[in-house]
This record gives C-alpha cells, sequence and structure tokens, in this order.
C-alpha cells in the first residue's frame, strides 16, 4: 500500500453540469479562448453549452477550432500565439482526446508565446500555464483526468507526449450525454483505447491497490459496451450503455493516471503514425499479445482480470480481436526493423510491461498484423 498520489483536477460530473455549475467559469477569469475540433464540439451541443455557461457568467470568448485529430504541435503554438495576443486568462478545451491534449499545450504555450516545440518538450516553461477547463466528449482516452498530453511533432510527425503538473485540468466537467453523438467508428476505437488502458495499467508494476480498484469499477463497465457493439453491429448503444462507457473511461483514465501505459500504447502509436489507424484500435492490435504474457508473468493478477470481466478468456479475445480489426498490413520484414530501430535502446512502457518487451518483440508482432 504504498503510494503517491498527485490528482490536481477538480471534477465536476453529471448531466447538464456545465450550465449547473457555470459559476465556477467567474473565477478563472475575464476572457477565455475555446480550443475545439472541426465539428465534434459543435455536434454533442457542449461548444452550446460552453459559450450559454460563459455568455450567463460575462466572460468573453474567442474559438480556435483548427484542432485535428493526433493534433500538431504547430496547432498549439498558434493557439497559445492567440491567447498572448489577445490576453486571454483561461483556456476552455472541448472534445476528445485530441482537443483536450491541444488545450493542456495552448494553456501552457498561452503563458510562454515565443517558446518552441523543443521548450515544450525539454519542459523549458519559464511561465505557469494559464488555468484549464476541460470538457470531454468522447469516451476513452480519460485526458480529463490525466497529466498527460498526447501530440504529434511536425518534423517527423511522430506522437510524443508531455507530462506534469501542467497537464491537468483546472477544471474538469464530465458529462456524458457530449458522447451520445459519437459515431460507431468513434465508439468502437475510444472505447477499446478505454480498454487498453484498463490492461495495460492493471498489469503495470505501479498497479497499487487503490489504483486497481479504479480498474475494477472501470472494466466492466467499459466491457460492457465493448459486447454490446460486437454483439450489435449494426446498432448503437443506448444512452445508459454510452453512460457506463464514459465513466468507465474516467475510471480507467484514473487507473492509468497511476499506473502508466505499457507496450501497446507505444507501438499503438506508431500504428497510427504510419498507417492512419485510429488510436484505440492501434492500442489493442496488441492487446492479445500483451494479455498473453500477462498471463504468464502475471497469473493471478490474470485471474483477478478475468473474474472481474466475467467473460472466459475466448470470449474477451473474440470480442476485442473483432472489433479492433487491424490486418493484412503486410509490414515486410526490412519495414518492420526499420519501423522497430527506435526503440532499440529500449522504452520506459517496455519496461512498465508484464515480463517485460523489446524492439525484436516488436518487430515480430508488427509483421504478423
Ligand atoms: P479525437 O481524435 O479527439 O476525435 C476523433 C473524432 O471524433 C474526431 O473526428 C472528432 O471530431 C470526433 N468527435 C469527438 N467527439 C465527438 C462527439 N461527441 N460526437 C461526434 N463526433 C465526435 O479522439 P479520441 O480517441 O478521443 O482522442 C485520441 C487522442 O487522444 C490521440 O491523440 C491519443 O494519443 C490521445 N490520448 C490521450 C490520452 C491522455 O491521457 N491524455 C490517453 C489516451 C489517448 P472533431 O475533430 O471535430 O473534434
Ligand atoms: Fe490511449
Amino acid at each position: 500500500m504504498n503510494f503517491n498520489i498527485f490528482m490536481p483536477a477538480r471534477l465536476i460530473g453529471g448531466k447538464d453540469c456545465v450550465i449547473k455549475n457555470s459559476g465556477v467559469f467567474r473565477d478563472l477569469g475575464q476572457k477565455c479562448l475555446i480550443v475545439t475540433g472541426k465539428n465534434g464540439a459543435r455536434l454533442c451541443g457542449a461548444l452550446d453549452d460552453v459559450t450559454n455557461a460563459l455568455r450567463n457568467e460575462g466572460i468573453e470568448y474567442g474559438i480556435f477550432d483548427e484542432i485535428q485529430e493526433n493534433p500538431l504541435v504547430s496547432s498549439v503554438l498558434k493557439g497559445g500565439k492567440i491567447c498572448a495576443e489577445n490576453n486571454i486568462d483561461f483556456v476552455v478545451a472541448i472534445g476528445g482526446g485530441s482537443p483536450l491534449d491541444a488545450g493542456k499545450a495552448v494553456a501552457i504555450a498561452g503563458a510562454n508565446p515565443d517558446f518552441t516545440m523543443a521548450d515544450l518538450y525539454n519542459r523549458k516553461i519559464p511561465v505557469s500555464a494559464l488555468p484549464l477547463v476541460l470538457v470531454g466528449t468522447t469516451a476513452g482516452t480519460g485526458s480529463e483526468v490525466t497529466g498527460v498530453s498526447v501530440l504529434t511533432k511536425d518534423d517527423d510527425m511522430t506522437k510524443k507526449s508531455i507530462g506534469g503538473a501542467d497537464c491537468y485540468g483546472t477544471i474538469s466537467f464530465l458529462d456524458p450525454k457530449y458522447t451520445y453523438s459519437m459515431s460507431r467508428g468513434v465508439t468502437v476505437s475510444t472505447a477499446l483505447d478505454a480498454f487498453a488502458h484498463i490492461i495495460e495499467g492493471w498489469f503495470s508494476k505501479k498497479c497499487t491497490p487503490l489504483a486497481r480498484s479504479y480498474g475494477k469499477m472501470a472494466l466492466p463497465l467499459v466491457f460492457k459496451g465493448l459486447k454490446f457493439l460486437y454483439d450489435n453491429p449494426e446498432t448503437l448503444p443506448c444512452e445508459s450503455l454510452r453512460d457506463d462507457l464514459y465513466y468507465g473511461s474516467i475510471y480507467a483514465g484514473l487507473q492509468l493516471n497511476i499506473c502508466g501505459a505499457a507496450f501497446p500504447h507505444t507501438v499503438g502509436y506508431m500504428l497510427t503514425e504510419n498507417f492512419g489507424i485510429p488510436h484505440g484500435r492501434a492500442c489493442t492490435a496488441f492487446a492479445p499479445y500483451f494479455l498473453m504474457k500477462a498471463k504468464s508473468n502475471c497469473p493471478r493478477e490474470y485471474s483477478e482480470l478475468l473474474a472481474v470481466l466475467g467473460y472466459s478468456e475466448t470470449e474477451v479475445s473474440e470480442v476485442i480481436s473483432a472489433l479492433t480489426d487491424v490486418e493484412n498490413l503486410n509490414i515486410g520484414e526490412a519495414r518492420a526493423k526499420d519501423l522497430c530501430e527506435r526503440w532499440a535502446g529500449g522504452n520506459k512502457n517496455f519496461d512498465n510491461s508484464p515480463g517485460g518487451f523489446t524492439a525484436d518483440e516488436a518487430k515480430e508482432l508488427l509483421m504478423k498484423l
């Protein structure tokens, strides 16, 4: 039971929580920049709720809606410049993991408008980030509760995260109703991301009983949604299943935040970068091998996982593989070797995997996809 946990975000949850709690914006300043993507925040009603809340409180706002999936550092730096030029007091990020992660970095860049991508990654951040409000609209990343921002570097288009106290929201709004408008594709991939967070955290060396208690709450909620999506390829989940998926993704994020990710996330980034596979599906492409290693290296925790799930190993593997649906990539040996070169010197997420993981194993797995 030795643990040391830092989770400084105020979490405000429940239906209509943004409108019901509009007063909390008042403490953050008079002018804000909303950071979001092109469509999702409008489609799900979150943008309307936030702008109505800001108007109720007499707060001026601008909208920067240029955040793309797997957000680029250049977009974040652009958002930071807009903050500085307009004397913005705080940032409100609305969206899935991409706008939330971008918003975290915009809040840092907004306070440090002259800094560069290298400064961001080297954590040379002289001035503290602007206050940040996160409003989640997908049910997967848990970015609302993690101290991490995953960005894509413009120079080599690889995904690389930054993390620290300044990557938490000051306030995170958790309203599952925003996820009701997600397409089947986004629902599947984000639910798989939450599943990957649960299993990677569950078998981490840093997984204490407290962290696993989040995983235990997350697992049935997330898997129930995945099983429904597997059983009903033509139907979207009802609102109550969507609520379960959303809160499950938040519990999964709380566990991930304590335990860190393992190799499926690291190798998954590479699948997204090179083959355009959405983040969640890219991670669970490696779930079967990860679970196989977990079974032999952590048998007690593995049995506990299946007991909490209430499904057999075969059923779990069938649901995850069918929804992941990553195959026929035909990555030959030379390309696989090339792609895995970056991990020749090791990787911290590889070390955080049950039984460890190597660049050679990554190469073999890629060739099998
Ligand atoms: P996303 O990239 O934020 O969004 C995917 C798509 O869904 C976009 O087209 C988006 O539209 C749309 N969308 C979002 N909410 C919607 C809604 N309610 N209704 C309809 N469409 C909606 O997807 P994501 O899976 O949530 O985030 C993935 C990113 O998060 C990756 O970069 C990943 O690396 C990162 N991540 C971060 C953490 C963390 O701890 N910080 C953890 C895991 C993953 P718009 O483009 O219009 O918004
Ligand atoms: Fe993830």
